[in-house]
Order: structure tokens, then sequence, then C-alpha cells
């Protein structure tokens, strides 16, 4: 979603790597009126700005430098998932076939040959800062859920996935839950479909505000369906926030006249805690909590129920 704030902030941030940046001063003067501009002298130097917090959104890279050359510089750049997709122009007076080809290949945006046309490489830029942002908007597009603004269920998945890797790798308990609304048609088919949606968005908001761990996640299974997953999280925890979620959403009150379980609307939330190994998989494990919800609708609904390592419903 694009908020306000995004639309004022911050100007595209651009970063120039060369060892004599006076070589390329024309251009930083240039590019200093439209963006903001980072400068560093060396590879190292380079590398400890990108992998940083503030990414730059596109990179000037000299290739001959001392130390460590700009094509090494890109290597890293590009083998890290987290810099993958920032733009980067080779800069350079090398203008051999063979080194552009070279630039290519190692996956730069583009490769500017000194001296340089200042307006062209102006409108170069703009170009790929521009693809960039709707290859972001994209991303964002399919890996979040057009309601809710929670990750979707192919987020969902894949996260189940990675986090199903990591639990056998270090030995630690997975957890997921699955949250079912209570009564939900008879919600929609009263209140208006309009209204239903304001519902799911405000429950969404909660899931999110319950988490505590970063690695915690909530994503939209489908319709009125949530999944968490919950990373080194053991039975008894999963039980905790389940409960902490339960009783968030039923605080928020929302009255549901035609629910026949409360006035206001409830949840059903079935949960299962499991170490990994060879043999199990994530689909098991959403299968299990999946069950957990069914037993909680079917004991009276509002109501959390996790299943311990023998599958038995675990009590405190
Ligand atoms: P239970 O307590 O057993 O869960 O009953 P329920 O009525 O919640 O379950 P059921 O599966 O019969 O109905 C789910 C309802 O959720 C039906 C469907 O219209 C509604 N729903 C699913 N997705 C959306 C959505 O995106 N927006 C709205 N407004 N409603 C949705
Ligand atoms: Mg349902
Ligand atoms: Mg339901």
């Amino acid at each position: 979603m694009i908020t306000p704030g995004d639309m004022t902030s911050a100007k595209d941030t651009i970063l120039i790597v060369d060892d004599t940046p006076t070589n390329i001063q024309v251009l930083a003067q240039a590019l200093m009126k439209k963006y903001e501009v980072k400068v560093a002298i060396n590879g190292p130097a380079a590398l400890k700005i990108v992998m940083g917090n503030e990414k730059p959104d596109l990179i000037l890279l000299d290739i001959m430098m001392p130390d460590m050359d700009g094509y090494e510089v890109c290597r890293r750049i590009k083998q890290d998932a987290g810099t993958r997709n920032i733009p980067i122009f080779f800069i350079t007076a090398r203008d051999e076939v063979s080194d552009q080809k070279k630039g290519f290949d190692l996956g730069a945006a583009d490769y500017i040959v000194k001296p340089f046309e200042l307006a062209l490489v102006m409108a170069r830029i703009n170009v790929h800062l521009r693809l960039k942002r709707k290859t972001e908007r994209l991303e964002k597009l399919a890996s979040v859920d057009g309601l809710t603004d929670i990750p979707n269920r192919r987020t969902l998945e894949s996260t189940l996935a990675r986090e199903c890797r990591r639990s056998m790798r270090n030995s630690k308990p997975l957890s997921v839950l699955m949250i079912d609304v209570d009564h939900f048609k008879a919600y929609n088919d009263n209140y208006g479909h309009g209204a239903g949606d304001e519902c799911l968005c405000a429950l969404a908001k909660v899931l999110e505000a319950s988490l505590r761990r970063p690695t915690d996640f909530a994503g939209r299974y489908g319709g009125e369906e949530f999944a968490i997953i919950l990373p080194d999280c053991d039975t008894d925890g999963a039980m905790k926030v389940a409960e902490k979620i339960r009783t968030r959403i039923a605080s928020l009150a929302i009255p549901h006249a035609f629910s026949g379980t409360a006035a206001h609307v409830t949840v059903s939330i079935g949960g299962k805690s499991m170490l990994f190994n060879a043999e199990t998989s994530g689909d098991e494990l959403l299968q299990k909590a999946d069950q957990a919800l069914y037993l909680a609708k079917e004991q009276g609904r509002d109501r959390v129920i996790i299943l311990d390592s023998a599958d038995s419903v675990y009590s405190i």
C-alpha cells in the first residue's frame, strides 16, 4: 500500500563508487540536483553501504579500482538476495566489447563509457529507477493479500517451507496456528459483504500486532481463514499466542448479533507444534492444525485447541 509518507518521502539514492571521484564530478553534481548521492572510494566501502540498512536505489560502479575491482563488487551484490535487485551501471573508460559483455553477464543494468553524454546518462538512470519501482510494486502485489494487506497464501506456503527446513537444521519446534472466523457467513449475510471485508481487515491487524518476534509470521490462508507460523515455539508457547489472539479479537467487540456463539465476532483457533525431521512436512503441520481447528469448532467455537506431540488435546 502506498502511504502519503512514501509519496513525499525520499528522493532515490544513488551510490557512486570510484577510487577517484573527481573523474565523475560532473555527473555527481548533476545527480545531486535530483537524487540523494552517496560516494564510496573503494569496493569494501561500497559493499558496506550496500549491505547496510539504507540501501541505494542504483549504483554507478567504476571497474578499475585497487584491492577489489568493480566486477567483484557487482558479483557480491548480485549474490545477495537482499541487494540483487539494485540496478548497477558500470561506468568506466574501458570500452572493449568484451569488458561490456562481462559487465552485463554479471548482471549489470547498463554500461557507460567515459567520456559520456551527461543528458543520456541521466535519462538512462531515470529509466532504470522507474523499472525498479515498478518491479517492487509487482513483487509486493504478488506476495500480499489484496484485501487485508498481510502476506497471502503463496507467501505463507513459501515461508512455511523455509521455516520447516530451519526447524530441522536447528532442532527447534515449529508451531502453526489456523484461525477461522466463527459464523462469518451469517455476518456477511446480515451486515453486508463490505462490512465483512472491514471485519477481516481489522482481524488481520490484530494478528500482526499480536506477534512479537521478527520471525513470527501471519498470513491470509484464504476466505475468512488465517494462519500463523511461529518458529522456535513449542506447544505451550503456541497455546499462549493463540489465547492472546483469541482474547484480543473478542475484545475488539465487533457486534455480531447473528453469531450463535457470542454477541460479538469471535474466532476458533487450532494449532500444532512439531519438531521436524526428514519424514515430516509443512503440509502435515498444516493438516494437524486444521484438525485441531475442526475440534475447536465442534466443541463450541470461540476457543483454542492445540495438539501436543502425541496429537492429544493440550491443556495447561
Ligand atoms: P464457522 O463458524 O463454522 O466457521 O461458520 P462460517 O459461517 O464462518 O463458515 P462458512 O465456511 O460457512 O462461511 C465462510 C464465509 O466467509 C462465507 C464467505 O462469504 C465469507 N468470506 C470468505 N472470504 C470473504 C471475503 O473476502 N470477504 C467477505 N466479506 N466475506 C468472505
Ligand atoms: Mg472457513
Ligand atoms: Mg468460519
